[in-house]
C-alpha cells in the first residue's frame, strides 16, 4: 500500500512521487490549504493539500486526528522560512495528489502530545493509543534491538535457544506462585515458572552445554516496588564452567550490547565481595557513581554518654556508621528534617548529624545536636571520616540491617538530590555472597536459591552454615541489579544437605523436586548460569523511569491489566469443569468472624 514510511522521506527524494500510510497527527487549515502531519512508526511527515485537487481536498477536510489515511503525492522542498531543521523530514513536504481515508477514528481519550495531562490509568486503559506516541515506539524499538543484540551474541557463542514449559511445577525463587487449575486432573494445579531454573539445569544434564532463552517468568509478589507479576529474563546456563567463565561471557555480552545499541564503551567492571559492599555502601547493589561511603565508628562510640550510639556499638548485631557528605553543611534544617523522615521509611529512629563549619575552632566550630555527648571522641571521629570545613556527617546507629538499609538508601538519595554522580555508567560484579541468611524465626533461607553451590565442602558447610559463602555473583549497574546467577550444585549428596539445612526434609524435597534429585544421579556435569532482568536492562538503557514504560502491555501496581480487565471472573460452567467451587464472599466473612 505504501512506497515509504513517513519518517523516511527526505530532501534526496525531491520530485519523486511517494505513497505513505499512517495516522493524522495534526491537521491545520491555513486559509484554503490543508496541512496534515502524517505519523507512522518511523516518524512524521508534512503533507500539503491544495483545493485544486478537489477530491483529495475534500477527504483531507473531513479527516480528524488519528484518522487513518493513504496519501500519494510529490515530494518538494519546503518554502524558505518554513523549514524545520529539528525534524528529520523537516526540509521537505509532500504535495498531495490523492488522499484516501482508510479509516475514521473516534476522538481519542487523550491527544498524543497531551498524554501528560491524563493519569497513567487512562494511558494504560487505552494502551494501544499510548503506544502510538513516538517516545513509546522508541522504547519498544530499543527493546527489540536489545534482545536482538543479546540473541545474536549468544548464538555466536554457541548458545542454543531452547523453550521451557510455562505450565509446570513450582520453582522456588522465593516468591508466591501463580497457579493454574488442571481440568484433566481434578484438584491439581500447575504453577507458572518463577524462572526456568530447574529446566535449564536439566538441559545441562542432557548435555546441551550452552542454553539461553528470553523467558517470561511469573512471581506473585506484593508489588510495592517497581515490579511486574510477569517479567522477562535473559536466562543463561552452561556446562563445564566456573564463575569466571560465566562472568566473562556475560560481561562481554553486556559490553557488546552497550556498544552496539548505545555506542557506549562501558568502563571496567569492578569486583566487590558482598561483605565489603554492605560495609562501604550498605547495599549489595551499590551505585558506584556516587562518591559517598559509610564509615564504621562502633569502636569510638562504645563508651560515649549517648545510649542511642553506645547501645548498638556494643551489641553483636548492631552498627554505628557515619556518612560524610562533602560540602553538605549547606543543607538546611528543613532539608535535614526531610532526610530524617526518609530514613524513617527504612526503620531508622532518627538521623544524627554534625556540621563541620570550621575545624580549626574545635568543638566551637561544629554544629550538632549530639556532639556534646561525645566530646572525647570527636577529633578521632572527624579524622576517621576525613572531615573538612563545609562537610556534614550523618550517622546511623541501630541493628546492622537497619543501619545498612537506611544509610544505604540515604547515600543514593543524597547522590541524586545533590547531583554527586562522577560517571555515567558504573558496572560491577558483587561476589562472595553468604550461602544463607537467617530469617526472623532463626531458620536458614537461601540467599540466592537452593541450587546454588557453596564455596566449601559438605562438612564445612554443615559445621557452620551461617558463615558459608556461595558461588553466586550479581551484575550491578548504577545501583540496579541487572542479573544474578551462580555455579550450581551438581552433586546429589550436596544438594540434599543444602535442602536439609534449609529445613526441607527428604519427603518434601522428593515431592517438590524429586525429578532434579533423580537427574543429579545420572551424570550431571558441573554447570552454572545467570539470568538478566530484560525489563530492567531496557529501562536503564532507555532512561525510562519505570519498567512499565518499557513493557508493551504492563500490569498495574495491584497486578491487574486495565485494558483487558484481567484478572476477570469466570462462569460457573468453567469452574465446574475445573472442579472448583468458590467460597461465597459473605460466607467466607462469617466463617472468619464466627462471633458476629
Ligand atoms: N534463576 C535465577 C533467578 O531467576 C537466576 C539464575 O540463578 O540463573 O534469579
Amino acid at each position: 500500500m505504501r512506497s515509504h514510511y513517513c519518517g523516511q522521506l527526505n530532501e534526496t527524494m525531491v520530485d519523486q512521487t511517494v505513497t505513505v500510510c499512517g495516522w493524522v497527527h495534526r491537521r491545520r487549515d491555513h486559509g484554503g490549504v490543508i496541512f496534515l502531519d502524517m505519523r507512522d512508526r518511523d516518524g512524521i511527515a508534512q503533507i500539503v493539500v491544495d483545493p485544486d485537487t478537489a477530491e483529495a481536498f475534500a477527504n483531507a477536510d473531513r479527516a480528524r486526528n488519528e484518522y487513518v489515511l493513504r496519501i500519494s503525492g510529490r515530494v518538494r522542498l519546503r518554502p524558505e522560512g518554513t523549514q524545520n531543521p529539528n525534524m528529520p523530514t523537516g526540509l521537505i513536504e509532500v504535495l498531495a495528489k490523492d488522499v484516501e481515508v482508510l479509516n475514521t477514528a473516534a476522538t481519542p481519550p487523550f491527544q498524543l502530545d497531551e498524554h501528560g495531562k491524563v493519569g497513567e490509568e487512562v494511558r494504560l486503559k487505552h494502551r494501544y493509543i499510548d503506544l502510538r506516541r513516538p517516545e513509546m515506539i522508541e522504547k519498544l524499538r530499543l527493546r527489540s534491538r536489545i534482545s536482538h543484540s543479546v540473541r545474536a551474541y549468544l548464538e555466536g557463542q554457541g548458545f542454543l535457544d531452547i523453550e521451557t514449559p510455562i505450565l509446570t511445577r513450582a520453582t522456588p525463587e522465593g516468591a508466591r506462585d501463580y497457579l493454574v487449575p488442571s481440568r484433566t486432573h481434578a484438584g491439581s494445579f500447575f504453577a507458572l515458572p518463577q524462572s526456568p531454573q530447574l529446566f535449564k539445569q536439566l538441559l545441562m544434564v542432557s548435555g546441551f552445554d550452552r542454553y539461553y532463552q528470553i523467558a517470561k517468568c511469573f512471581r506473585d509478589e506484593d508489588l510495592r516496588a517497581d515490579r511486574q507479576p510477569e517479567f522477562t529474563q535473559i536466562d543463561i546456563e552452561a556446562s563445564f564452567v566456573e564463575e569466571e567463565d560465566i562472568m566473562s561471557i556475560t560481561e562481554r555480552m553486556v559490553r557488546n550490547l552497550f556498544q552496539e545499541v548505545l555506542d557506549v564503551e562501558l568502563p571496567e567492571f569492578a569486583r566487590m565481595p558482598y561483605a565489603e559492599a554492605m560495609q562501604r555502601f550498605g547495599s549489595d547493589k551499590p551505585d558506584l557513581r556516587i562518591p559517598l561511603e559509610l564509615t564504621d565508628v562502633d569502636d569510638l562510640m562504645k563508651d560515649v554518654d549517648f545510649k542511642v550510639f553506645s547501645g548498638p556499638a556494643n551489641a553483636d548485631d548492631g552498627r554505628v556508621a557515619a556518612l560524610k557528605v562533602k560540602g553538605g553543611a549547606t543543607l538546611t534544617r528543613k532539608e535535614i528534617d526531610e532526610y530524617t523522615k526518609f530514613v524513617g521509611i527504612y526503620g531508622a529512629r532518627g538521623l544524627a548529624w554534625i556540621k563541620v563549619n570550621e575545624r580549626a575552632r574545635g568543638l566551637e566550630g561544629l554544629q550538632s545536636p549530639i556532639v556534646k555527648f561525645m566530646e572525647g571522641v570527636v577529633e578521632s571521629l572527624l579524622d576517621r571520616v576525613g572531615a573538612e570545613d563545609g562537610d556534614i556527617i550523618f550517622f546511623g546507629a541501630d541493628k546492622t540491617t537497619i543501619v545498612n538499609e537506611a544509610l544505604g538508601a540515604l547515600r543514593v538519595k543524597l547522590g541524586e538530590d545533590l547531583e554527586l554522580y562522577t560517571a555515567e555508567w558504573a558496572p560491577l560484579w558483587v561476589v562472595d555472597f553468604p550461602m544463607f541468611e537467617v530469617d526472623g524465626n532463626a531458620r536458614l533461607q537461601a540467599l540466592h536459591h537452593p541450587f546454588t553451590a557453596p564455596s566449601c565442602d559438605v562438612e564445612t558447610l554443615k559445621a557452620n552454615p551461617a558463615e558459608a559463602l556461595s558461588r553466586a555473583y550479581d551484575m550491578v549497574l548504577n545501583g540496579t541489579e541487572l542479573g544474578g546467577g551462580s555455579i550450581r550444585i551438581h552433586d546429589q549428596a550436596m544438594q540434599q544437605s543444602v535442602l536439609e539445612l534449609l529445613g526441607i526434609g527428604e519427603e518434601e524435597a522428593r515431592e517438590k523436586f524429586g525429578f532434579l534429585l533423580d537427574a543429579l544421579q545420572y551424570g550431571a556435569p558441573p554447570h552454572g548460569g545467570l539470568a538478566f532482568g530484560l525489563d530492567r536492562l531496557v529501562m536503564l538503557m532507555s532512561g525510562a523511569r519505570t519498567i512499565r514504560e518499557v513493557i508493551a502491555f504492563p500490569k498495574t501496581q495491584s497486578a491487574a491489566c486495565l485494558m483487558t480487565d484481567a484478572p476477570g471472573e469466570v462462569n460457573g460452567e468453567q469452574l465446574k469443569e475445573l472442579n472448583i467451587r468458590l467460597r461465597q464472599k459473605a460466607q467466607a466473612e462469617t466463617s472468619e468472624n464466627p462471633a458476629e
